[in-house]
């Protein structure tokens, strides 16, 4: 066989009078990611490889998917996001941060009762929801920058889906044995064996549900004190009701619907399917270099017919999702690589190069097809479009760290009352009534001036000091981390007009921070300005 010279066009398959010429077969390896430099492999004309297992519904009944346990680097990927994910999840409700004498202790809480979000050094407040949308719009993005850079590494290795779908395989595995024991005890009868096995099983989903949803309540309350409060039968009747309901959503969820959560329920596989495109990474067969598939037998009786593919099925075997990606890339497919580690130890048992499965994007399978070299992984990485998201992510990103740097901890809503709009004193003046929100947004107390500004010779007092000490401003003082809401009454001169004013807000300690609302004054029809 020769070597194609490699500044040659390469015959292009739909290129009528290409498809005439003979075509070059080299004997070296064309793979993208070779590991052996001495394997070699033979590159085969492209093969469309048979569709048969397409689903012809809408829903197909499930069947059982009994995925054989396989080592390798995406494997070990995979223990190690299984480590980090699930950890996180159950280790940060019980993170403590010190934030002083009167705000909660917990790293990471949600206050519905205050109605608080505190994460770490950041406390979120109700009117600064801005920020969640903010972190929300983010994780979209991200979403999009990690689909369009490496296709669907979410779902493949961080999706809690994905995660404790592993974790309840692996409770099988423990339990019944690997692949060949657990399909051999599925079609078994019902023995009491059988029964015991199953039910320590469920007993282990249960315990691992139960963890799931306990740890869900924990983000809501003091977790030490809701655990021993959950334990001593104390707790609130919420508590109780959520962790049941989060058990049986994750048992079914992630013990026994597992991969139909993926193919039927979520709606991100198809979101992905509309972002991919040929320059995303995706685990891909390459057809043109498996197919024909025949077994090893077969390949050294005739070597020149047969593909790299030697049909064992190893790589539907560990499939966690139980696809065959040999029929091209479909909605099942996870990306979780666990087919390529299985391929890749076939290949290295058979004398060949790895990569027969591998991530690649269409592109570059199309030009290794046609015996050209892909593009490198960065190139396929940085490319403008993932670029594109990378930036706005990072905008969204600096201009909420931005936006969280120049907040105010301080903050005054007002709301005139409306009936009567004023009233008329004794001396002919008029008087105003207000509802007043001052926001003491630190973590602790302090004392504020409230000032009435833009209305001549106005004055003001509250439901705290009388009218006999009315004046231009008066101090109030707001507990830590808290709204103080007071009744306060502006009393103008006689003949005022309706008027629009001010009232000012500022914090006297160091900080001096200031916060102002415009509102208005009401007066009969017939004063004018
Ligand atoms: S593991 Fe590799 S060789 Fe075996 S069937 Fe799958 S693609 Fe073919
Ligand atoms: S086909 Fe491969 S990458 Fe896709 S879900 Fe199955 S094992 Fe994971």
């Amino acid at each position: 066989m020769t070597i194609p010279d490699p500044d040659a066009r390469a015959p292009d398959a739909r290129d009528p009078a290409d498809a005439q010429k003979p075509r070059p077969k080299p004997d070296r390896p064309v793979s993208s990611a070779v590991a052996d430099p001495s394997a070699t492999t033979v590159r085969h004309e492209p093969h469309e490889p048979g569709r048969a297992h397409l689903p012809q519904k809408m829903y197909e009944k499930r069947a059982a998917v009994h995925n054989k346990r396989i080592d390798g680097r995406f494997r070990r990927f995979k223990w190690a996001m299984m480590a980090v994910t699930p950890g996180i999840y159950y280790a940060a409700p019980w993170l403590r941060w010190d934030r002083g004498p009167y705000a909660p202790d917990q790293a990471v809480l949600v206050d519905v009762a205050n109605r608080r979000f505190y994460m770490f050094g950041i406390e979120i407040w109700p009117h600064e929801f801005y920020f969640v949308a903010g972190l929300l719009v983010m994780a979209g993005l991200g979403l999009f920058l990690v689909t369009s850079a490496v296709g669907r590494a979410w779902c493949g290795y961080a999706c809690p889906q994905t995660v404790w779908t592993d974790l309840f395989q692996h409770v099988d595995r423990f339990v019944d044995g690997d692949r060949n024991a657990r399909m051999r005890l599925d079609a078994a009868p019902w023995t009491w064996g059988k029964v015991a096995r199953r039910a320590f099983k469920w007993t282990i989903y249960l315990a691992i549900g139960f963890a799931t949803g306990g740890a869900w309540v924990l983000y809501f309350a003091d977790a030490p004190t809701l655990w021993r409060e959950f334990f001593a039968g104390e707790a609130a009747p919420v508590a109780y009701v959520t962790v049941a309901i989060l058990t049986v959503l994750t048992v079914t969820l992630g013990g026994f619907m597992r991969e139909q959560v993926c193919i039927y329920m979520c709606p991100w596989p198809r979101i992905q399917t509309a972002m991919l495109d040929e320059k995303s990474l995706i685990v891909t067969y390459k057809d043109w270099r498996g197919e024909p598939r025949g077994s090893v037998k077969k390949a050294e009786k005739n070597p020149a017919h047969f593909g790299d593919c030697i049909d064992c099925r190893q790589c539907v075997a560990v499939c966690p999702t139980g696809i065959d990606i040999r029929e091209g890339p479909q909605v099942g497919c996870i990306t979780c690589a666990l087919c390529i580690d299985a391929c890749d130890r076939v290949m290295a048992d058979v004398g060949r190069p790895r990569g027969l499965i591998d991530y690649a994007t269409l592109e570059d399978c199309e030009a290794e097809a046609r015996g050209e070299k892909p593009r490198s992984p960065w190139r396929t990485i940085l490319r403008p479009r993932t670029l594109a998201y990378g930036l706005i992510w990072g905008a969204v990103g600096l201009s909420l760290l931005f936006a969280l740097g120049v907040r105010s901890h301080t903050g005054l809503t007002v709301s005139p009352d409306r009936n009567p709009p004023f009233m008329m004193m004794s001396d002919g003046g008029l008087r105003n009534s207000y509802t007043l929100k001052l926001r003491n947004m630190e973590s602790r107390p302090r004392r504020f001036r409230i000032a009435v500004e833009g209305l001549p010779g106005a004055v003001l007092w509250s439901d705290t000091v009388g009218k006999d000490d009315a004046a231009k401003a008066q101090i109030i003082s707001v507990p830590a981390d808290q709204t103080r809401t007071m009744r306060a009454y502006v009393a103008a001169p006689p003949g005022a007009s309706a008027q629009d004013f001010t009232f000012r807000l500022t914090s006297l300690d160091q900080q001096h921070e200031t916060a102002e609302a415009l509102t208005h004054f009401s007066a009969p029809q017939g004063n004018s300005p």
